[in-house]
């Protein structure tokens, strides 16, 4: 049964009158479930049990953490299967898929409870003092990061596992020992509603306090824009569309006190095809890239929406066999109604520009299900500088070419571009070191680069950077996907000539944790004498 409530440190709670339904992409038919949204106290009492919860959770030791993260993915896999059921209903994602992103889920949770069992997540830098130094001598400095307190975490609506309930940012931010309140998202409230039994269910096993987590269910901006209001809050994790990115980036900066927003949102992912590319693998690429761009229905913060190549007889042949290619394979459903309106505005508004040409064909088998076609676009260089508005994220199955006259144009277009989370490059066998100033370009616009591949998948390990220039994200420092993601969620404190006893663990002479720490500027686990 689905309650149709939040959940509020524990409580399922809705004492609110409005309210909404999920939707089956499938058949765009409502469900009989009423999910409320959660009203103004419910909010207040989501982020106060938080701000109570995070006066305990501080100060729990990185291994208390860890098998909350370990008991949270249990839980989770013991209601996997009607998890998938759910998620499927509310986003047409398919069952590999879903199961997929799910042992994605659970692997993030136990990447970060690994990484806190490690210790060194903490970046302790100790620097002893220098009694005798002249003029002035040094005094002892002892750095580490700590939690910030309660976060918000808004949900996808491409990622209902992954990057939603307890996804990335959620995980990420609970790893620190920072209550997390989220907002879930309108498209997939049953399957959050699920997601939320499972961690509480872990706060309760694991003896946290029930404010660690909540979920707020909400349609309509209101109920984000309380919780991010909130005086209490302290962070803000969000991975969505640029609109509501920059929306929430906006509002928490006017806030009286400005907290953080840590905003994924949206990318067109360039990728560029080298004449030698194009010669030697031309008929491989055609596959892979369309594979990539149909790919969940093109539904990718990471799709490559943008191709560049040279002005060629060999580049059109590409493209009228990549067009083939992508037509001949069947549409997807798309989320929700808003994707397919968002598509068709967007689509529409780059198609009627004059020096653009596209190509589309309507497929008769998806009439029933929220679609939109496979669509190619194609411009020349010239059309793409003249018209920014062509860098618009077309959020779907959607391919634009860009045609380059020589390097000098391709540089010139690569320059013109904004922030994204990948770049790709495409080249001939030959081609290695005389593309440095090309990949010295593109890394200047990118938060990942990608040689000889396409930039669906990403890998959640420590080195992976999913982050990039604005609009890809508001912070390009940081990463949403892998454990350095953790860092959004943690500052950093110097204690000054502290004692040793009443410093915390990590920074004692003894390194009672046996962490790794950089003393006196080397990197070392053994205590200092
Ligand atoms: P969305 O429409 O921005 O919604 C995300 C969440 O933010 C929802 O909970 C939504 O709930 C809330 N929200 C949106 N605008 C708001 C505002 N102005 N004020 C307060 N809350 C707001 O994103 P989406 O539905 O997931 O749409 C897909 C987009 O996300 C695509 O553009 C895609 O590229 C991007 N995306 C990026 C990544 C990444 O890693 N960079 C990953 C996945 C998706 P309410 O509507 O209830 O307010």
């Amino acid at each position: 049964m689905t309650a149709g409530k939040s959940s509020i440190a524990g409580e399922w709670q809705a004492a609110g009158t409005s309210y909404f339904h999920s939707v089956d992409p499938r058949t765009r038919k409502a469900g009989e479930t009423r999910f409320y949204s959660a009203t103004a106290q419910e909010i207040d009492a989501a982020v106060r049990a938080a701000a109570d919860a995070f006066a305990a959770t501080r100060l729990f030791p990185a291994s208390t953490l860890a098998d909350f993260l370990d008991t949270s993915a249990e839980e989770i896999e013991a209601a996997a299967d009607s998890l998938v059921v759910t998620a499927d209903a509310e986003t047409a994602l398919g069952s590999v898929r879903l199961t997929g992103e799910l042992a994605r889920t659970t692997g993030q949770l136990r990447a970060f409870s690994a990484l806190l069992r490690e210790g060194s997540h903490v970046a302790a830098v100790i620097d002893t003092a220098l009694p005798q130094r002249t003029p002035l001598p040094r005094p002892d400095v002892r750095r580490m990061l700590l939690p910030l307190g309660p976060v918000a975490v808004f949900s996808a609506s491409n990622f209902p596992f992954a990057f939603s309930t307890a996804g990335g940012d959620s995980a990420a931010a609970l790893a620190a020992g920072c209550p997390v309140v989220v907002k879930g998202h309108p498209g997939h409230p049953a399957t959050s509603e699920r997601f939320a039994h499972a961690i509480n269910a872990a706060v309760s096993a694991c003896g946290f306090p029930p404010g660690f987590f909540s979920l707020l269910q909400g349609d309509g901006h209101d109920v984000g824009r309380r919780l991010v209001e909130h005086p209490l809050l302290e962070a803000v994790g969000f991975t969505g569309s640029l609109q509501g990115g920059r929306a929430l980036h906006d509002l928490a900066a006017q806030r009286p006190r400005p907290i953080p927003v840590f905003a994924e949102m949206g990318s067109i992912n360039p990728v560029v095809i080298t004449a030698a590319a194009l010669a030697e693998r031309g008929a491989e690429i055609v596959q892979g890239l369309a594979a990539s761009a149909t790919l969940g229905a093109g539904q990718f913060c990471t799709n490559p929406g943008l191709v560049l190549l040279p002005e060629s007889e060999e580049a059109r042949t590409f493209i009228a066999d990549y067009r083939d290619a992508m037509l001949g394979i069947e549409a997807g459903i798309l989320l929700n109604a808003a994707v397919e309106s968002g598509l068709t505005r967007s689509v529409g508004r780059s198609a009627s520009l004059e020096g653009v040409r596209s190509h589309t064909r309507e497929n008769a088998n998806r009439t029933d299900g929220f679609c939109y076609p496979h669509t190619v676009l194609e411009t020349d260089a010239a059309t793409f500088l003249e018209n920014p508005d062509l860098q618009e994220e077309h959020f779907g199955p959607v391919t634009l070419f860009v045609a380059c006259s020589g390097d000098e144009e391709l540089d010139r277009v690569l320059r013109s571009l904004a922030g994204q989370l990948t770049g790709s490059i495409h080249c001939g066998s030959e081609e290695g070191e005389s593309l440095q100033p090309l990949l010295d370009t593109l890394r200047e616009r990118v938060g990942r680069l990608i040689w000889n591949g396409y930039p669906t998948g990403v890998e959640v390990t420590a080195a992976m950077q999913h982050g990039g220039p604005w609009p890809a994200t508001n912070a390009a420092g940081t990463t949403s996907v892998g454990t350095n993601a953790i860092r959004r969620f943690l500052r950093p404190v110097a204690w000054q000539d502290v004692p040793d006893e009443l410093l915390p663990e990590a920074l004692r002479n003894g390194n009672p944790l046996g962490i790794l720490r950089q003393v006196n500027s080397d990197f070392t686990r053994e205590p200092i004498a």
